[in-house]
């Protein structure tokens, strides 16, 4: 697939955001590519870990099919299906083995291993745990020593503000990225989920609709304007 049928919403890059001037110690460092690719909705299946398991546990609860998912929060439009429901769609994120029985979404385990051996090119795993700390972190460590192996540990960033971590893109399905920083250094490509599918995008933000796609030509891309 064209780089265009990727970028649905336009394929222009913002000029503020080309390259990570500010975080570049070297002409060396400059000319690499920094990616992070975060990890739930875009390398781990939370939604349908989520609700796999939610119907395990509350068979007789309602619950949304993923095909009518809108909205980041999960626990927000369980709510709104029937109050009460949000705490219980809780209990399922933060119960034990939720976070480190997640499947890998398709395609994603062949495309972080092959994006980290690109040349010139830093990856990252870019995740935010949840605040209910007792298994959450620990388990995101474990699921990605398990897909990915032992020495991808040293590529995991754990932060619940993704805007200070300075990098050149950010692959992430969450489709609005605040925080402490209001310009962040990278530009995000907003990987394709259940809960985003149907949000329109306005250029030059940029879409990638699943790993099974030409994500190297987005690189690529940047690399040339940066
Ligand atoms: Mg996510």
């Amino acid at each position: 697939m064209s780089l265009p049928k990727l970028l649905r919403g336009g394929g222009a890059l913002s000029a503020g955001l080309r390259n990570c001037r500010t975080c570049s110690s070297s002409a060396t460092s400059a000319r690499r590519l920094r990616v992070l690719v975060d990890m739930d909705g875009v390398l781990a299946d939370f939604e349908g870990g989520f609700l796999k398991k939610y119907r395990a546990l509350y068979p007789k609860e309602p619950y949304i099919d993923l095909e009518d998912r809108r909205g980041f929060w999960v626990s927000e439009q369980y709510e709104k299906l029937k109050p009460g429901l949000s705490e219980k769609a809780m209990s399922i994120w933060e119960a034990k083995n939720f976070f480190l029985d997640l499947d890998p979404i398709d395609g994603a385990v062949e495309a972080l291993k092959e994006m980290s051996r690109l040349p010139s090119t830093d990856v990252f795993i870019c995740t935010s745990p949840i605040k209910r700390y007792q298994f959450c972190p620990y388990e995101k460590y474990a699921w990605v020593e398990r897909h990915f192996g032992h020495e991808f540990l040293e590529q995991i960033i754990l932060t619940r503000d993704k805007t200070v971590v300075c990098a050149d893109l950010l692959i992430d399905d969450r489709p609005d990225i605040t925080g402490a920083e209001p310009n962040p250094r990278w530009e995000h490509i907003l990987f394709t989920a259940c809960h985003n599918r149907h949000l329109s995008m306005t250029p030059p933000d940029w879409r990638l609709p699943s790993w099974r796609e030409d994500w190297k030509e987005l690189l690529d891309s940047k690399r040339q304007h940066s």
